[in-house]
């Protein structure tokens, strides 16, 4: 199959299962597992960050991180579209008593800094405490601009918050400027990166920051039941993702920029080539044609996501021959649709 339904499915490399197999490993929980020790020190190296902590998901990281910004009756300011707030199942309310503050995102992904002012508490016992601001980078494949990002640095420093990436996709955002990932982890005082999407490990994420904050997030794993064993096994695949994963991002978006422009071919379809910034295209499909056109990609040996736009997302398992196709199969549903 040619999925394109994200970039989590990459399936791991044949080094990631050498890696894995060869792992030495022990009980982390212990912290005596050497090869999560070295991914957690690789990881922080790379973010320019004093220390990180290995956990399963993404999920996991960024609510260990707000629970470790926030206490209970605090708050965190973050977009209404962001992984953050809206798919993680309302975790930091659930489990840490933090109330969100979403606000629409801009169309560049970013977070009007106005706007976050304007909804920042004042100190009142009607309130909630107003601690944290969570940017996302990249935000559906947009790259945040280093300026915004310095501008936010000096924002959260003006009125005493604290800032957290959710940066899932900081890499592909890094490799999409051309600069080390410390141009983007230097501004924040923690930085979730994923190791299984583009990056194309099986599972894991990592909380990279300030050595008191990941004290404190070590301490949220455990009591969140993320507290692993043996898992050398896992972090052996991410320290040959971080290694050996991250310049090639780049095939990923020129992967995608020959989607959009094949896509952009088709008149019946809503794609803007030009704003492909990294691995994501999306593609608007007239609501009577999205079943039939999935089911004819199914068939086709091709899977898509749901939602209008269509969110197509290339990764490390899908080649610009495997593009090429996916637009062939696209090009005929709607030349026999015509036809019939
Ligand atoms: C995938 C993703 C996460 C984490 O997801 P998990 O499936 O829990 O690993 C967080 N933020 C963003 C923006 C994501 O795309």
């Amino acid at each position: 199959m040619i999925d394109l339904r994200s970039d989590t499915v990459t399936r791991p490399t044949l080094a990631m299962r050498d890696a894995m197999a060869a792992a030495e490993v022990g009980d982390d929980v212990y912290g005596e597992d050497p090869t999560v020790n070295e991914l957690e020190a690789l990881a922080a190296g790379m973010l320019g960050m004093e220390a990180a902590v290995f956990v399963c998901s993404g999920t996991q990281s960024n609510l260990i991180a707000l629970l470790s910004h926030c206490q209970r009756g605090d708050e965190y300011i973050v977009g209404q579209q962001a992984h953050t707030y809206k798919y993680e199942g309302g975790g930091a309310a659930v489990l840490g008593g933090i109330q969100p503050q979403p606000l629409d995102f801009r169309a560049d992904g970013t977070l009007d800094l106005e706007q976050v002012a304007a909804a920042i508490k004042p100190d009142d016992i009607h309130f909630a405490h107003t601690r944290l601001l969570c940017l996302e980078n990249t935000q559906a494949g947009k790259v945040l601009p280093l300026a915004y990002l310095q501008r936010a640095r000096e924002f959260v420093d003006a009125h005493g918050l604290g800032l957290h990436l959710d940066g899932a996709r900081a890499f592909n955002a890094a490799v999409k400027l051309g600069q080390p990932i410390t141009a983007i982890s230097r501004y924040f005082d923690t930085v979730s990166i994923c190791l299984s999407k583009g990056l194309g490990a099986p599972v894991g994420s990592l909380l990279c920051g300030q050595r008191d904050l990941i004290l404190r997030a070590r301490r949220w794993r455990k009591v969140v039941g993320g507290g692993m064993r043996q898992a050398g096994i896992l972090a052996a695949a991410g320290i040959v993702a971080l290694k050996h994963h991250v310049q090639r991002l780049a095939e990923d978006h020129s992967t995608a920029h020959r989607l959009a422009e094949g896509l952009a071919g088709i008149p019946a379809l809503g794609v803007d080539p030009s704003s492909v910034e990294t691995n994501m295209v999306f593609c608007w499909v007239a609501d009577a044609d999205m079943l039939a056109l999935q089911r004819h990609l199914k068939a086709h040996g091709i899977l898509v996501g749901t939602g209008n736009p269509l969110r197509l997302v290339t990764h490390l398992d899908i080649t610009a021959g495997d593009v090429d196709k996916a637009v062939a199969a696209f090009g005929d549903y709607f030349a026999t649709r015509r036809e019939g």
